[in-house]
């Protein structure tokens, strides 16, 4: 049987935080949610027909956005209910949703508990109200405490908090800070992520006009070495560049993309791999609608990956993983000679301290971390 996870797109936001570069609306009508669902709905119906997906074991689902939390519980249920009809949930399977704590409480968590959802995403980003003001976050500090307080006290193993850093003027110390508020919780998973902005963006201009304010590339360093370290001392297992978890409480749902699993993408902007093909969806909520009243999927672009496209790809995935990449795994998936020009990069990135060697296995080291998207240029190169 035929085994992948499913990503659902849910685009509302309560407002667009100032650096958001993802596909969101700030819309909470009801109406407009229910629409969306619907539409959703009739995504999944044509696309199971078109890919031959009827009956496929679904390992994960993952409910992202957005702001998914938005939705009710009833909602989540006829969501878990209707994926129902068309797959098999594996009897492990990870139900995760990302929720922002402006817009839920400890019954609401509750509720989606009991609809399904068990793994839960809080996007925190900061536990200083200074900088959610600054990013444009809608949570206040209360808001965020009470959803964190909650997580300890539902029936739920598997939860994850993300934090960002590299804050404007966000000193080393407040920084440590924002990691020892976060431990308080006692996460069962981390995602770190430093701020970046696209051009697009409100605060890319401000970035723009005053650099100086942002810590500097050595202060990044710093900040994430620091919290590599601290992260460790409590047993976090650091098994990709942004994520840390405890023993067994991985993403599954992460895990899946980054070994070359197969994955379909529902609902505006969402991207699906399948038998090979990458697919995206558009991501105009309009456009989304209209096409779906017309009977026809959303897609606005597809391609079959070329065999040395899937192999860079799946080098560069694999390499976010502490796994790494394995020579044998390689040669047993792809020709010979495109291997062997990819390993000449891994042993010259290795040579430099990028990457380590280890018997067979390639993996980068902490040093290559920091600078992964380079790593990953030159891989591509
Ligand atoms: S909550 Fe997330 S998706 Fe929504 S606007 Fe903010 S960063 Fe973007």
């Amino acid at each position: 049987m035929k085994k992948l996870s499913l990503y659902f797109h849910f685009p509302f936001c309560v407002k667009r935080c100032r650096y958001c570069d993802f596909v969101s609306y700030p819309r909470r009508d009801r109406h407009t949610h229910l629409k969306y669902k619907k539409a959703v709905f009739q995504e999944i119906a044509l696309k199971v027909e078109e890919e031959g997906l009827r009956g496929s074991e679904l390992s994960t689902v993952y409910l992202g956005g957005g702001t998914p939390s938005l939705l009710f519980s009833e909602d989540v249920e006829e969501i878990l209910n209707y994926l129902r009809h068309f797959f098999a949930f594996s009897s492990s399977i990870e139900i995760t949703m990302e929720v922002n704590p402006e817009t839920v409480n400890g019954d609401k968590i509750r509720a989606f508990r009991e609809a399904g959802i068990n793994r839960f995403s809080v996007g925190v980003q900061s536990f200083n109200p200074h900088f959610l003001c600054f990013l444009g976050r809608s949570s206040s500090l209360e808001q965020i405490e009470n959803v964190l307080s909650c997580m300890g006290k539902i029936n739920c193993s598997s939860w994850s908090l993300d934090l960002l850093y590299s804050l404007p003027f966000q000193s080393f110390l407040e920084w440590q800070r924002e990691v020892e508020s976060a431990l308080v919780y006692h996460p069962p998973h981390f995602s770190i992520y430093d701020l970046t902005f696209s051009p697009r963006v409100p605060l890319y201009q401000f970035a723009k006009r005053h650099p100086g304010i942002f810590p500097s590339s050595d202060e990044e360093a710093l900040y994430f070495e620091w919290a590599m370290e601290r992260l460790d001392s409590e047993g976090y297992r650091h098994y990709e560049i942004s994520n840390f978890a405890q023993p067994g409480a991985e993403c599954r749902h992460n895990l899946n993309y980054w070994s070359d699993g197969e994955y379909l993408g529902v609902g505006t902007s969402a991207w699906s791999y399948l038998g090979g093909r990458r697919q995206k969806n558009t991501s105009s909520l309009k456009n989304y609608f209209t096409r779906l009243r017309e009977g026809r999927t959303p897609l606005t672009f597809q391609e079959e990956l070329a065999p040395h496209q899937k192999l860079t790809e799946d080098i560069m995935l694999r390499l976010r993983t502490e796994e790494g990449v394995k020579t044998s795994y390689l040669l047993a998936q792809y020709k010979r000679e495109e291997v062997e020009s990819k390993l000449k990069c891994l042993e010259f990135l290795s040579k430099e301290g990028f990457i380590i060697k280890e018997e067979e296995r390639f993996y980068l080291s902490q040093k290559g971390m920091l600078v992964a998207n380079q790593i990953f240029q030159e891989i591509l190169d």
